[in-house]
């Protein structure tokens, strides 16, 4: 079952040496990591339902203690269930299952190994990727900005899987929470999926956003100062439920 699915998608299966670990390699789950799986499969299927993802074409990680739980390579998320669950270390070492890791494992590792994040959300949503390949910097459209940390950045594009890529994103990730990939996507992580999910949906409204109103013909948008985001920033740091 395993083995044939990975001969499905859309030629994502690079990881010849993955591919030859036999059935029943790693350790059992944990009751948390089974848990943690639950959640990571439901997170994944909320990004299709949601339209910021179609298909397979995202993914989603959450780090139980030292152990990363992530969506696998060219599986429909409809189709995944507890015994699907698939884990690495922090090294990027299979530890839990055999289907093939998502490949933008050394983007999420990236930022499980230098943040204290706890999930990561990946997606092709539509606006976002636009404004990617648009702008080198989300243009300060919306306060929600502050949420994210300051302007959203955009990494400069290197190839899908690649460790450039991963240092790319790093890099337009430094004090942010969420950033754009150019001509790819969106890249959050948080404290839990729920946050890190949020953040992506937050993300891609405010491109929406920008989008629309820089569309009118003639007027271009009113955009926020750096002193104005920053008031936004202080006062959200005391913001919800007391
Ligand atoms: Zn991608």
């Amino acid at each position: 079952m395993a083995d044939q699915r990975r001969e499905q998608g859309d030629g994502r299966d690079l990881r010849q040496d993955a591919r030859d670990v036999p059935p029943g390699q790693g350790r059992a789950a944990l009751p948390e990591e089974a848990r943690a799986w639950e959640a990571l499969v439901a997170t994944a299927r909320r990004t299709v339902a949601d339209g910021l993802v179609v298909g397979t074409s995202g993914n989603v990680s959450v780090r139980v203690g030292d152990t990363v739980l992530v969506t696998p390579s060219g599986v429909p998320y409809d189709r995944l269930g507890p015994a699907d669950i698939t884990g690495v270390a922090l090294d990027g070492r299979q530890v839990l299952g055999t289907l093939v890791p998502t490949s933008e494992l050394p983007m999420h590792l990236a930022i499980h190994r230098s943040t204290d994040a706890r999930a990561v959300v990946h997606t092709h949503a539509v606006h976002a990727t636009a404004v990617s390949t648009l702008v080198p910097e989300l243009p300060t459209i919306h306060y929600m900005s502050a949420a994210l940390g300051g302007p959203v950045r955009v990494a400069p594009y290197a190839t899908y899987g690649s460790g450039e890529l991963a240092e790319n994103m790093l890099d337009a990730l430094d004090g942010r929470t969420a950033c754009l990939l150019q001509n790819h996507g969106t890249m959050a992580h948080g404290a839990t999926l729920d946050q890190a999910y949020d953040r992506t949906a937050q993300l891609e409204w405010m491109c929406r956003l920008w989008l629309t109103a820089s569309s009118v013909p003639g007027l271009s948008p009113n955009l926020l100062t750096r002193e104005q985001l920053d008031e936004v920033g202080e006062k959200l740091k005391g913001y919800g439920q007391r």
